[in-house]
């Protein structure tokens, strides 16, 4: 009897994971002089690994080392939903790790994400190259006109790199007496002005937001996005107006 409970309880929970977006990511990283393997090493003897374990919705976290590659290391995570994903990003350990791989300068970031909810669940749903255009650092100082996770990497000649992932958007806002650009260099997303239909952004994709157009620009739902940023015809007394979050139901009714 105990044992059917069991294969009860087990059947469930499996048979549960189609109705989650349960979220698998393989992310592979490349060191020199062994450096991959002294960050293993610090971040399990640290405890940061093993607080990460412990965030609720965390399933798995564990590293790897890659046969083809005596300098690689692969992380495979997964997360009962996005939202537990949310949660450790939310987390110390988010920052923590990120400085232990500058203290080892790990790069080569390069990371896969698969969603059982695509048709073909081996699909991944995209690739990332960090080491192509850099993901830089939480853009924590703007998150409160964000919904969802952006990164920032200032870049020479007052140009900005933005990362943003999968759903993650900006507020509605103005950009007053100047002209912003987008250049998308990576993944996937979108630009809407009031009251026009969205624009998809895909790498070349060129935007030049008119001086006073109230718009946002994001990741598509299923995809990374990341776009180059600049502003021109910078005028006395530029400025950003934030506006209102991008409702889930407006963000629904662009393609993605
Ligand atoms: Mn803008």
């Amino acid at each position: 009897m105990k044992r059917f409970k069991l294969f009860t309880v087990i059947a469930l929970f499996v048979m549960a994971i189609p109705c989650n977006a349960q979220l698998t990511i393989n992310i592979r990283y490349t060191g020199a002089k062994g450096a991959a393997k002294k960050y293993v090493k610090e971040m399990e003897e640290s405890g940061i690994a093993d607080r990460i374990r412990a965030v609720e919705g965390c399933l798995r976290y564990d590293y790897f080392f890659p046969a083809d590659d005596p300098e690689g290391l692969l992380l495979i995570d997964e997360w009962a939903d996005q939202a537990a994903l949310d949660r450790y990003h939310a987390s110390p350990m988010m920052g923590e790790a990120a400085a232990l791989r500058e203290k080892y300068e790990l790069g080569g970031r390069q990371i896969r994400r698969f969603n059982p909810l695509a048709q073909d669940a081996r699909a991944f749903v995209q690739t990332v190259d960090f080491s192509v255009w850099p993901q830089g650092q939480p853009n924590t100082a703007y998150a409160q006109y964000f919904t969802g996770n952006s990164y920032l990497a200032p870049m020479d000649g007052g140009v900005a790199n933005v990362t943003f992932e999968p759903g993650c958007r900006n507020n509605w806002h103005i950009h007053h007496r100047q002209v912003q650009v987008l250049i998308c260099v990576a993944g996937r997303g979108w630009y809407q002005e009031w009251g026009k239909p969205a624009v998809q952004l895909v790498p070349g994709t060129i935007i030049e937001i008119p001086e006073g157009a109230k718009h946002w620009h994001g990741a598509a739902a299923d995809s990374w996005m990341q776009h180059l940023t600049f502003h021109k015809d910078v005028q006395d007394g530029a400025s950003n107006e934030w506006l209102e979050p991008v409702s889930d139901e407006q963000y629904r009714s662009v393609r993605n």
